[in-house]
C-alpha cells in the first residue's frame, strides 16, 4: 500500500529549533540529500526574510530537485511576492485559526482571517502559485470554523489544508477524531503537521495517516520549534513496518542524512534516539546479547541494515559468557569456556568504573592482563561486581 506524501519541512519549522542556523550552503546540501533519498516534497525557508534566507530558496529552487519546493508565508501580499522572486511554485500560506491567536496574536476576528485567507489564496493563484492552506494552531481551535476556512481555501484555489497541532497539545485519540471529521467534511486533501510536546508528534502524525491525511510533515531528527516535530526517519520506518506502507524513501541512507543534519545544527544525535540513535541496534545485557546472536529478530523490530546502520553487541556491566565469547571470536583472542568466569567479572567492573561499554582496546587490554601477562598490576576494582 502507497503511504502519504512526506512533506518534509526540516529546511524551515526544523530550523526554527532553538539555537539551530543552517547558512545557505548547508541549507541546499540538505536540500539535495532530502531529495536523492526520495522525499517528494521539501519546505525550505521563509522568503520574507530576505538575505541569505532567500538566497538559499533561490538557491534551492535552481537546483531543479525532482521534489516539489515550498516556501514559507504569512498571509501577506509582501511573503507571496518574496516568494514568487525566488522561483517557487508552491507555497504555504500560514494562518491562525484559534480564537485564542486570532485574538492574542493578531487582534483580528475569525472574519477577517477568512478574508486574508482569501484574499492572500487568490492573489497567489492568480500568479500560478499552487497553494498550501495553513491552518495554524488547528488543534485549538473551533472545528467548525476551522472546517469553515477549508472550505474558503478550497472555494479560492488552496490545493490542500494543512492541519497544524501547533502546541502539540492532542494525543493519537484526539488527533484521530479532529482529523476523520475534516478529511470527511472539506473538498481538500489534508495534510497533518504536529509537535513534539508531549513527546507523541509521530504517534499522532500516524493517527492522523490512519484517518486519512494524504500528506505528512516531518522534519529529520524531529528538529522544530521548541521540542520538535515528527521525526522523517521514525515515521517513515513506521509507515513501513508498523503500517505496511511504501513511501519509496531510500531508507538506507536515513542515518548519514540524521548526521548530516546533526552536523549543521552542531548538535549531537542522542544515543537512545529512535531509529537513527547509536544505541538503536547495540545490545549489551546478557540476555538481549545472546538472544541476536541465535536470532536477531529476537530482540530487533527490523535489520539495522535498513537505515544504513550497524548491529553492535557491547560488552559491559550486565555482559553474560556469550556475548563475551562472541567479541574474543571477533577480535581473533582464543578463549577456553572455562576460563570465561574470571575474564567476564573484570569486564563487567571495569565497565562499573568508567560507567561505559568497554572499548575492543580495554577488552584485549584486559585479556591480554589475565592470560597473557597475569603479573601486571591492575587497579583494584572496589567492591563485588
Ligand atoms: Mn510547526
Amino acid at each position: 500500500m502507497n503511504g502519504p506524501i512526506l512533506c518534509d519541512t526540516t529546511l524551515r519549522d526544523g530550523e526554527q529549533s532553538p539555537g539551530v542556523a543552517f547558512t545557505a550552503a548547508e541549507k541546499i546540501s540538505i536540500a539535495r540529500m532530502l531529495d536523492e533519498i526520495g522525499v517528494p516534497e521539501i519546505e525550505v525557508g521563509t522568503p520574507a526574510m530576505g538575505g541569505e534566507e532567500s538566497e538559499a530558496v533561490s538557491g534551492i529552487v535552481s537546483l531543479g530537485l525532482k521534489a516539489r519546493v515550498l516556501a514559507r508565508n504569512r498571509a501577506l501580499i509582501s511573503d507571496i511576492d518574496a516568494s514568487l522572486g525566488c522561483g517557487v511554485t508552491v507555497i504555504a500560506i500560514s494562518l491562525p485559526v484559534s480564537d485564542l491567536q486570532i485574538e492574542r496574536k493578531l487582534g483580528r476576528d475569525r472574519s477577517w482571517v477568512l478574508t486574508q485567507l482569501c484574499r492572500s489564496l487568490k492573489y497567489a493563484v492568480r500568479r500560478g502559485l499552487s497553494v498550501c492552506a495553513g491552518a495554524e494552531d488547528a488543534s485549538r481551535a473551533d472545528q467548525e470554523f476551522l472546517c469553515e476556512f477549508a472550505r474558503a481555501a478550497a472555494a479560492c484555489g488552496a490545493e490542500r489544508i494543512r492541519f497544524c497541532d501547533t502546541v502539540g497539545r492532542l494525543d493519537p485519540e484526539e488527533t484521530f477524531k479532529k482529523v476523520s471529521d475534516l478529511v470527511s467534511r472539506v473538498p481538500l486533501p489534508v495534510e497533518i503537521h504536529t509537535h513534539n510536546d508531549f513527546g507523541l508528534a509521530v504517534a499522532n502524525a500516524l493517527a492522523g495517516i490512519r484517518a486519512g491525511v494524504q500528506v505528512v510533515s516531518t522534519t529529520v531528527l524531529g528538529l522544530g520549534e521548541r521540542a520538535g516535530n515528527a521525526a522523517l526517519e521514525q515515521i517513515v520506518m513506521s509507515l513501513k513496518h508498523l503500517h505496511g506502507m511504501e513511501t519509496k524513501v531510500r531508507t538506507e541512507r536515513l542515518r548519514p542524512l540524521c548526521e548530516t543534519v546533526a552536523q549543521a545544527c552542531g548538535r549531537e544525535i542522542p544515543p537512545g534516539q529512535p531509529v537513527v540513535g547509536e544505541a538503536a541496534f547495540t545490545h549489551e545485557s546478557g540476555i538481549h546479547a545472546d538472544g541476536v546472536l541465535k536470532d536477531p529478530a529476537l530482540y530487533e523490530p527490523y535489520r539495522p541494515e535498513e537505515t544504513g546502520g550497524v548491529r553492535k553487541i557491547v560488552l559491559g556491566k550486565h555482559s553474560g559468557r556469550r556475548a563475551l565469547l562472541h567479541k574474543l571470536k571477533e577480535l581473533g583472542l582464543p578463549l577456553e569456556s572455562l576460563q570465561v568466569s574470571d575474564l567476564l567479572e573484570k569486564v563487567r567492573c571495569l565497565s562499573l568504573r568508567r560507567k561505559r561499554s568497554l572499548a575492543d582496546w580495554e577488552l584485549s587490554r584486559l585479556y591480554e592482563e589475565t592470560f597473557v601477562l597475569p603479573d601486571a598490576v591492575e587497579p583494584p576494582c572496589r567492591g563485588k561486581v
